[in-house]
């Protein structure tokens, strides 16, 4: 069994078939997701949908994108959700310099007090970092006692090594099915007890789907990719992977598949 430890299922792209996305998922051996609130709004929704369904787990926190709302009432709504038992970690959070959708200040100030809050409640924090290696490295080591998520990874040296260096996992996307990818050094320097899956659907969905909107089923083909970078059997990341998502997440991610015709996804 596959853990995908990212995914938008609470996106507008998937408002109309969430189950069966998840019925597809469970099929295609994929039998838990962690679906991403990467705003109030969207944390709300994940949080439904991981309360109608025991495949499902959320996380509840502030996109850099979104950044620009971080406040005093953001934090305490937060507080708040990541003392939910459903809601497994915080995030997504982190820094994003090449859309620059929030003043870069504000978006340091969410990530720094988003992981301070993480770290607080003892679940760990999804990050984001796009084109803002030395600030997210410099603000991980801010934060030595949250465990991080680096997800889709796709930064350079200064935060893989950081990330590291302080015991974080790093989660690997479709990216690296794509033929641009250069970065397989990346899923070579990170230990095996430290290696996630994820599709990040709907985005960046992997050969041989790309193109299609993404959905958790495709996390297979990253979890393949992965194995043959590092030599293992499709069993044998499927095994690892899991087993890192359930010491990272908690074993809710490892929540038996209810029958598919009970629960009530929309
Ligand atoms: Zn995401």
């Amino acid at each position: 069994m596959l853990v995908d430890t990212h995914c938008h299922l609470a996106d507008a792209a998937f408002a109309g078939d969430a189950r069966e996305v998840v019925d597809r998922a469970e099929a295609a051996g994929v039998g838990h997701v962690v679906v991403i609130g990467e705003s109030r709004a969207a944390a709300e929704r994940a949080l439904a949908l991981a309360e109608s369904d025991s495949r499902i787990s959320a996380t509840a926190g502030v996109h850099p994108h979104v950044a620009g709302e971080w406040d005093g009432e953001s934090a305490a709504w937060l507080a708040a959700a990541l003392r939910h038992e459903r809601v497994v970690a915080a995030g997504e959070m982190g820094l994003d310099y090449h859309y620059d959708h929030a003043p870069r200040d504000r978006q340091r100030n969410a990530l720094e007090a988003q992981l301070a809050l993480a770290g607080s409640v003892g679940k760990p924090a999804v990050i984001h970092a796009r084109e803002a290696d030395d600030d997210v490295a410099a603000i991980l080591r801010n934060h030595p006692g949250t465990v991080a998520i680096l997800h889709s990874f796709s930064s350079g040296p200064a935060v893989l090594e950081t990330g590291l260096s302080l015991g974080h996992y790093v989660s690997f996307s479709g990216m690296i099915t794509f033929k641009n990818w250069l970065q397989d050094d990346a899923i070579l320097r990170v230990p095996r007890e430290r290696l996630l899956v994820e599709t990040d659907a709907p985005y960046l969905a992997p050969v041989p789907h790309r193109g299609r909107r993404n959905e958790p089923a495709f996390v297979v083909q990253v979890a393949e990719r992965l194995g043959r970078v590092l030599g293992l059997a499709p069993d044998e990341v499927a095994r690892l992977t899991t087993e890192n998502a359930a010491r990272v997440f908690g074993h809710r991610v490892l929540t038996a598949p209810r029958s598919p015709t009970s629960g009530s996804l929309p």
